[in-house]
């Protein structure tokens, strides 16, 4: 499937600071969308339904599966999350470039039917630090912490696997890389033929 917007998939362990760079990336770049994923989890603190996710039982989450309704989905902590057709393809079509905040089974999964997506893994620094960036969250207790840890292990092997590696040490630096990659990808040769047409028009390139 090819679109003429770019697809931008960022995933990292819990605890790397992916959301906070993600959502300052948005809003310095008003030509990135966000797509809202459906989850069988709960809402959390302030979360309001259709803006951070659109929560949903799982018995509906698995009707839409088998309807064919998500590009990926994936299990994630002992809950379902998918992003449907309906939260990208229009966005898409349309030419507007998209960003999957997802986990890294289901960035896999969008590789595999859109080999042109951009997957950009984030790295803490150290595994010390990872655990007292989710110590100091105070969201977890001991025991849930340990297990965001095993389950970072896992996650960081698949880095490989990525296009893109940002080490979020220091937040403006990550935050800088993650333009430079969005930027970077904008200049492609297929990119600029797209949005500067006339000039390619004027140039005779193909
Ligand atoms: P949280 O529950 O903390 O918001 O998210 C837990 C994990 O699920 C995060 O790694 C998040 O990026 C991932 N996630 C959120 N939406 C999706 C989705 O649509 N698909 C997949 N595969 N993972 C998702």
């Amino acid at each position: 499937m090819e679109y003429p917007g770019n697809l931008f998939v960022v995933a990292a362990p819990s605890g790397a600071g992916k959301s906070s760079l993600v959502k300052a990336l948005l809003e310095l770049d008003a030509k990135l969308q966000v797509s809202i994923s459906h989850t069988t989890r709960k809402p959390r603190g302030q979360e309001q339904h259709g803006r951070e996710y659109w929560f949903t039982s799982e018995e509906e989450f698995r009707s839409m599966v088998d309807q064919g309704k998500f590009f990926e989905w994936a299990e994630v902590h002992g809950n379902l999350y998918g992003t449907s057709r309906e939260a990208i393809e229009a966005r898409m079509a349309h030419g507007d470039d998209v960003v999957l905040e997802i986990d890294f089974q289901g960035a896999l999964q969008i590789k595999q039917l859109f080999p042109y997506a951009v997957l950009v893994f984030i790295l803490p620094p150290s595994w010390e630090e990872l655990r007292q960036r989710l110590q100091r969250r105070g969201e977890d207790k001991d025991q849930v912490i340990e297990q965001r840890m095993s389950n970072a292990r896992v996650e960081v092997a698949q880095a490989q696997q990525f296009d893109f590696v940002v080490v979020n040490a220091t937040f403006e630096t990550a935050l800088f890389d993650l333009k430079a990659i969005v930027h970077a990808q904008r200049l492609k040769y297929a990119a600029q033929r797209r949005n500067r047409s006339a000039v390619f028009q004027a140039l005779n390139l193909p």
